[in-house]
């Protein structure tokens, strides 16, 4: 990769802008300092610096974050905030988005990356990654909804579910449930627990393929992934 464009996409600035850094003798490859911006470095066995501090390439970057309820899984909205608006400036130059999308009600795990491979493989309809949630119900959540979902049940527009795994964790006037399910339609999970006749009244993602929410990560957080859960990732 050309030295200005990997300066200018690790953030030191416009190409302009690298460029007179490099004028001012500030930018060193291999320990010796380089004026011409149209120099190719190799990005994993050349070492760049700028003012001493080594630059550490990374095309792609992920991040979990903790979505709190009131921001839309989107980039951009003229009137709501949207998860990228949670992010620090430091990950503009990675123009990242949500891998797939949760309401704007819902809370949880959300990753985000520019990585649009990885983000295509884990919403692929035939990959069937699961992904679970944390619900509250209006209503007692009974043996026999288990079964139905267990079975898949039918969406209001007619799509007939896979199964999804139920498990009840509290019958009451406000049941407590964790769903299992491994598609992603449009509202599935509210829509999944209307078609047995009751209402989702809060909704929190706990999971998504081998990634788990990192409880840790307060509402409107998130961190980068760690080497080894990218690694499950892959
Ligand atoms: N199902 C829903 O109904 N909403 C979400 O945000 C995610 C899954």
């Amino acid at each position: 990769m050309r030295l200005d464009k990997l300066l200018s996409n690790m953030g030191f600035g416009t190409r302009k802008e690298v460029k007179i850094l490099m004028k001012k003798g500030s930018v060193r490859v291999n320990e010796v300092a380089v004026k011409d911006a149209a120099l190719h470095v190799d990005t994993v066995k050349d070492e760049v610096t700028v003012l001493g501090q080594k630059v550490v390439y990374k095309e792609f970057m992920y991040l979990m974050m903790n979505k709190p309820q009131g921001v839309l899984s989107a980039t951009e909205d003229k009137r709501d905030q949207t998860v990228i608006d949670l992010l620090d400036e430091e990950y503009n130059i990675f123009e990242m988005f949500p891998v797939g999308r949760l309401d704007k009600d819902t809370e949880g795990f959300l990753l985000l990356t520019n990585d649009g491979k990885l983000a295509h493989n884990l919403l692929s309809p035939k990959k069937g990654v699961p992904k679970t949630y944390y619900a509250h119900i209006e209503g007692i959540v009974t043996e026999e909804d288990t079964k139905q979902f267990s079975e898949g049940v039918t969406l209001d527009d007619g799509y007939e579910t896979k199964p999804g795994q139920l498990r009840i964790l509290k019958s009451a006037d406000i049941s407590e449930i964790e769903l299992t399910i491994t598609e992603g339609k449009y509202h599935q999970v509210k829509r999944m627990f209307e078609a047995v006749g009751k209402q989702v009244v809060y909704l929190k993602r706990l999971s998504m393929g081998p990634l788990s929410l990192d409880e840790t990560l307060a509402l409107g957080s998130y961190r980068e992934l760690t080497e080894e859960e990218l690694q499950q990732l892959m």
